[in-house]
């Protein structure tokens, strides 16, 4: 799965690095920034769990 972020809904709340930091990094104005490319299996959990976080509804997997 992959994971994208629509950077003109993101709000910066971080609550998606809170709750799954291995998958959302936050750029230096604490937008989210998603794991790049594939993510593996082992974190794809943690990336939903960041998804359900997210209260902008900004980030969707695919
Ligand atoms: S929780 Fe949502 S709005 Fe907040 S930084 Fe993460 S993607 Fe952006």
């Amino acid at each position: 799965m992959r994971v994208t972020v629509d950077r003109a809904v993101c709000s910066g709340h971080a609550r998606c690095h809170a709750t799954a930091p291995d998958v959302y990094d936050l750029d230096e104005g604490g937008y989210a920034v998603p794991f790049a490319g594939e993510v593996p299996s082992r974190l794809e959990e943690q990336a939903l769990d960041g998804v359900d976080a997210c209260p902008e509804k900004a980030i969707t997997p695919a």
